[in-house]
């Protein structure tokens, strides 16, 4: 970080305003509901660093950010002790950028075994003094074919062995992921189908191998739900930043 990035207080006062919005939501539904502590996961993919500088000073520590270069770039301008959350499509040959990023403290989209080597591969390479980077399991619930995660038992349990294993070092497992459907997430009031499902490879996975997995679902539209259906963490990028420009338009600084 060479110098701070600066902000309007106009923007300041509108964007804490809309986080302390929406944390007093997701409070008050998991007072209600008596469930385990929920964090809140901001969501600041295609915002400015400035968005993200207002929240650091007003506190925020966890960003979640979506696309590789844009996530390199923003940690390089913003302060060390953010914690990034990376929640977008994991590729293979993104892995090693990903690994080298020092202060990524999670990724929350890892879909495969071989990912996973070549996650721990490339942290032990180029940041083996950093922290070892949590990882949740993204899991397909849906089964939409378009959409990214793991579906087939063999391989989440392949995969959870691994990150258990001690062929493993620098990524550990923290939990399971799921993107719920646009359609099941827009019936309000009604159990969410995607959400059961993720609870459901959670007991399976704690039940076999002694974990207890964190649960991450629930955004902007559905996370109320998602509190009732018992996440740790809603991941919320509209609701707090507004509504996000196109990617080509987007604009770090
Ligand atoms: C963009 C994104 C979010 C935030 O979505 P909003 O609807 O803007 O709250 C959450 N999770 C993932 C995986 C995303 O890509």
């Amino acid at each position: 970080m060479t110098q701070k990035i600066t902000y309007d207080t106009q923007r300041q006062n509108e964007l804490v305003q809309q986080f302390e919005h929406v944390k007093n939501m997701i409070d008050t539904e998991s007072n209600q509901r008596n469930t385990v502590p929920v964090s809140l996961l901001a969501v600041s993919k295609l915002k400015p660093a400035s968005d993200i500088q207002i929240l650091y000073d007003h506190g925020v520590r966890e960003f979640g950010e979506n696309y590789v270069q844009e996530l390199e770039e923003k940690s390089q301008l913003l302060p060390d002790d953010i914690k990034w959350h990376f929640i977008g499509g994991l590729q293979t040959n993104k892995c090693k950028d990903l690994a080298k990023i020092p202060n990524l403290h999670t990724i929350e989209t890892l879909d495969s075994l071989k990912k996973a080597k070549k996650l721990n591969e490339a942290r032990g390479k180029y940041q083996p003094d950093q922290p070892a980077i949590s990882c949740d399991i993204q899991i397909n619930t849906s089964h939409e074919s378009q959409k990214s995660g793991l579906q087939d038992e063999k391989e989440i349990f392949d995969t959870v062995e691994f990150l258990l294993s001690d062929e493993n070092k620098y990524i550990k497992l923290s939990g399971l992921m799921t993107i719920g459907s646009w359609d099941v997430s827009h019936n309000e009031g009604e159990e969410n189908k995607d959400f059961s499902k993720l609870v459901e490879w959670k007991t399976k996975i704690d039940d076999k191998f002694g974990t207890n997995l964190r649960l991450s679902m629930g955004m902007s539209a559905d996370f109320k739900q998602a509190i009732k259906q018992g996440t740790s963490e809603v991941r919320i990028g509209t609701d707090i930043f507004g509504v996000r420009p196109p990617k080509d338009q987007a604009k770090i600084l």
